[in-house]
């Protein structure tokens, strides 16, 4: 068996072969004109990602990290706070908690969503924090301030967020969504009656344009969404150096703006958006049919108030390591999003998490596999990838009953 992928894991050189003429001309633009930082494009961009999501505005920055950062600080978080979210997510959302001088405690997930568990963050709020004499929310763990939350809308479906702002609002949290993974992902809000594009229902939402991500530069990007001018003016100010006013700063900021070339490609690309989003929520229905009878996985669980948009598919299987090399042998590229939750990563050994402490985050780590999903995926390359899950399911099965 040679080693030429049949199925790359993800393609990123058709989505921008295909709109080569109109890339190529954004650095043109960017060359005739010399803006390379901020500018016009900026602008262009931030105006219609804000459209996008159904936002005020939009501030685009360096990275979704950066971004993350930013809203955290500017929705109010101070040094020294805790600052809650999930053990199973991409670590630049703990490093933001960080970075902002905040310190990160987290919550389990929901074992079929993958998402904060509603249940979990009830639980610490009411057993696992106390008031003090001014009737600040206090963690037990780190006798610290509870002050914000931060869901993760994890490989594209949101967190259930009328009830995560339901309990922000009786405890007096900010919320800061972590929409990295959800560019154009929508929840039925059955407060409001209507349905909401991530990154429009906290105080402030980081989204991350990294190449790879449903909406992707080429290079490092990201942006802040908000309703709140006055976030949205502390988030300009935190992306440039404190200011305002060129040499005139107000406090220490940070370098975190975004290139304007960056902010063109992102433009362009913000066009195809919708219909990319859509082509992947087709080809998760066609994976959910063909997978449809195989009881060795479980499949992704959309939610009626969910519609996912599918960053990436990911199923779970008693043997996953086994299942990857099979793919791998089959000329299939696979992920694993992510192998090591956040509460044992040898960098939060100071939390001195246990394993157990998260047991859903732990459990789902060792059993998940993500399958080739992205817009250009063929109905000839999914077959494959559902032939070789097949295929695998069943050998595993048959070693099962042979043991038994
Ligand atoms: C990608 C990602 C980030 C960070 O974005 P960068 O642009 O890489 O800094 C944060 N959180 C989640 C969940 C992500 O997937």
């Amino acid at each position: 068996m040679d080693n030429h992928k049949n199925v790359p894991f993800l393609d990123l050189v058709t989505p921008h072969v295909e709109l080569e003429a109109e890339l190529t001309a954004v650095f043109r633009r960017s060359l005739h004109t010399a803006s390379f930082i901020g500018g016009s494009m900026v602008e262009e961009f931030e105006k219609s990602f804000a459209a996008f999501c159904g936002t005020d505005d939009s501030i685009a920055v360096s990275s979704g990290t950066d971004a993350l950062r930013f809203a955290i600080m500017a929705c109010g978080v101070q040094p020294g706070d805790v600052v809650l979210t999930v053990p199973h997510t991409f670590i630049a959302t703990t490093e933001a908690i960080s970075q902002a001088g905040a310190v990160p405690e987290f919550v389990d997930i929901d074992e079929q969503t993958y998402n904060i568990s509603v249940e979990g963050l009830e639980q610490y709020l009411e057993e696992q924090c106390s008031r003090d004499q001014s009737g600040k929310l206090i963690s037990r763990r780190s006798n610290r301030p509870v002050t914000a939350v931060v869901p993760v809308h994890l490989y594209g479906q949101m967190a259930d967020m009328d009830e995560i702002l339901r309990l922000a609002e009786k405890y007096g949290l900010t919320v800061v969504e972590d929409a990295c993974q959800a560019h154009g992902a929508e929840y039925y809000s059955r407060r409001l009656h209507r349905w909401m594009k991530a990154g429009s229902m906290g105080s402030a939402a980081a989204f991350s344009f990294y190449p790879g991500k449903n909406l992707g530069a080429c290079g490092e990007a990201g942006a802040v969404t908000t309703n709140d001018s006055r976030i949205a003016g502390k988030i300009r100010m935190l992306r440039d150096h404190g200011q305002a006013k060129k040499y005139y700063h107000d406090v220490e900021g940070y370098n975190g703006r975004l290139d304007a070339i960056q902010a063109g490609l992102l433009h362009t690309k913000l066009a195809h958006l919708a219909q990319w989003n859509a082509r992947r929520r087709e080809l998760a229905a066609e994976y959910n049919r063909l997978l449809a009878g195989n009881d060795a996985i479980i499949r992704p669980w959309e939610p009626s108030w969910s519609r996912a948009v599918y960053h990436l598919f990911v199923i779970r299987t008693s043997d996953r390591d086994g299942m990857i090399e099979h793919l791998k042998q089959a000329g299939i590229g696979t992920g694993i999003h992510y192998p090591v939750p956040l509460h044992l990563q040898k960098a939060y050994s100071w939390l001195q998490y246990k394993p157990e402490d998260f047991p859903v985050a732990t459990q789902v780590a060792t059993e998940i596999v993500s399958l080739p999903m992205f817009p250009q995926l063929t109905a000839t390359q999914q077959a494959l990838v559902v032939n070789a899950v097949e295929a695998f399911s069943e050998r595993a099965e048959i070693e099962s009953v042979s043991l038994a």
